[in-house]
């Protein structure tokens, strides 16, 4: 298994195994004794929200500075290549120039009324098929399709010869599902087509009303002064410290707004849908859209995203933003839980798949992230520790060479030696705590590593994987009364027995 360099530092020098949970959801309890706070170096950690924050970068950008001589001529997006390749039906196949300085594109169909446009095929510039049927070659799952209007697909998503390292020249780009719609590109660009660093903007929705706590005590915050809250920074502060310690991408701008009260409690799949069209009345810019709450779905979910991709830097579909919960039922979700749910979910919004899902059926197209076949809920699983495991994973987690390439490719982070030119930016330390899911810091049983890793909007959850009715139900009346768990487990260990019809 390829791992992060820094990551198979940190693993190896805790002798015990790593515990954390899954999907959205990262989880440690006591194994996490062996790890103290983990050190990161982290870039830009002064503060965020000021419109300040990106002094030297900002003075830097120029949208006319020429990057590689074969760039073709277009608009921009930051570093990121705007290339519309208009109008077009079902059936029909278009061409796109990927030019030699870029690292990835990104590709967004947008449905005309009453269409489902999907993107079915892509054909690199040698001629091998790499995405077929809406799916990426050896992937599970079908990305492709219109989701609300909009479909979706980042290259690379999978590491064939002609993804890993991206072939440039003419891709061609195959139309499916029914009707027709508008067709554009992004690509994301750096001189030489080499990942140079980078850095993310965040914006972050606050909806009025929400309810915060740990490290303060319980209180609202608001849009207006969420940059100067204790603990919506830290938060902030533990994303990025991952972020750059995962992916090399490091602090760029936070900015806070505020989103509808009704959106604090994202508890229909109507309002996650309004959720991730938030950023509407905004310009397309590189940037993560994140909107928090209190509730995903009825406390089942820490995280969705909504769609695998979904559309970075397009600020007017349906799959604009992605949503993350804090929960304050029983015990809260913590600094570092809440943090591992944005950068997982962030993961699925530039295409990262589960590596495996928890029904053990489904995984990534990556061949360098370990895989989990027939996956049960006793089972140890090699991908236990990676960032997009639907199970045990630990933290900080790993991230596979292939992993940080899809990430590193994606238009969402303003790119070092792109169009953007931005300066590297500096490395600043910062203490990331482990994150906590009992209150007495013991490890997690394995039917609550296993719920825990259901708690991603992009998972399958399989009830018949809990084993025998009798036990699971006996189990899951446990965890929903043990005042030791956190809140979020058991209220989906209670939402579990009500599926099951034992509640
Ligand atoms: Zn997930």
């Amino acid at each position: 298994m390829l791992l992060v360099p820094l990551m198979g530092e940190l693993l190896a020098a805790c002798s015990r195994p790593l515990r954390l949970l899954a999907l959205a959801t990262i989880l440690a309890g006591t194994a996490f004794a062996c790890a103290p706070p983990v050190a990161i170096a982290q870039a830009e950690a002064d503060d965020e929200d000021d419109e300040d924050d990106d002094r030297p970068r900002r003075a830097e950008r120029d949208e006319d500075e020429p990057t590689d001589e074969d760039e073709p001529s277009g608009n921009r997006v930051g570093s990121a290549l705007v290339t519309p390749l208009g109008q077009a039906s079902a059936g029909k196949t278009l061409t796109l120039d990927v030019p030699k300085n870029a690292l990835g594109f990104h590709l967004v169909a947008v449905s005309a009324a009453g269409s489902e446009l999907g993107i079915q095929r892509l054909k690199s510039p040698s001629g091998v098929v790499v995405f077929d049927e809406f799916k990426p070659k050896n992937g599970s799952f079908t990305i492709g399709e219109s989701f609300e209007g909009t479909a979706s697909v980042q290259v690379p998503a999978n590491d064939l010869p002609q993804t890993m390292p991206l072939e440039k020249g003419t891709w061609s780009i195959t139309l499916g599902g029914s009707g027709s719609g508008t067709v554009e590109a992004r690509i994301q660009t750096s001189d030489g087509g080499a990942f140079k660093g980078g850095v993310l903007d965040l914006h972050v929705w606050i909806p009025a009303g929400l309810q915060m706590s740990v490290p303060s005590p319980l209180h609202t915050v608001d849009a207006t002064r969420a940059a100067s809250d204790p603990d919506i920074s830290q938060r902030v502060n533990t994303f990025f410290g991952l972020l750059q310690a995962s992916f090399g991408i490091g602090r760029g701008k936070v900015s806070f707004h505020a989103a509808p009260a009704g959106l604090r409690m994202l508890s229909t799949d109507a309002l996650t849908s309004q959720a991730a069209r938030v950023p509407s009345r905004m310009e397309d810019a590189q940037a993560l859209h994140l909107v928090l709450s209190n509730d995903l779905l009825d406390g089942e979910l820490l995280g969705l995203s909504p769609g695998i991709p979904g559309a970075p830097t397009h600020m007017k579909t349906s799959m604009s933003a992605v949503m993350a919960a804090h929960y304050e039922d029983g015990q809260p979700t913590d600094v570092t839980t809440d943090a591992l749910t944005w950068l997982h979910e962030m993961g699925h919004f530039v295409g990262l798949q589960h590596t495996t899902e928890s029904d053990g059926t489904a995984f990534d197209a990556l061949g360098d992230t370990p895989k989990c076949p027939n996956r049960k809920q006793n089972t140890v699983c090699p991908d236990q520790g990676n960032l997009m495991f639907t199970g045990e994973i630990p933290s900080p987690p790993i991230v596979s060479i292939g992993q940080r390439t899809v990430v590193r490719s994606s238009p969402i982070y303003r790119a070092t030696g792109g169009t953007g030119a931005l300066a590297r930016p500096a490395a600043m330390p910062i203490t990331i705590q482990p994150p906590r899911y009992t209150r007495s810091g013991r490890a997690l049983r394995p039917l609550e590593q296993t719920l825990l890793g259901a708690l991603c909007g992009s998972a399958r959850f399989d009830l018949a994987k809990l084993g025998a009715r009798d036990a699971a139900i006996a189990d899951l009346r446990a965890i929903a009364d043990d005042a030791d768990v956190v809140g979020i487990l058991r209220t989906k260990a209670m939402r579990t027995l009500e599926r099951m019809g034992a509640r």
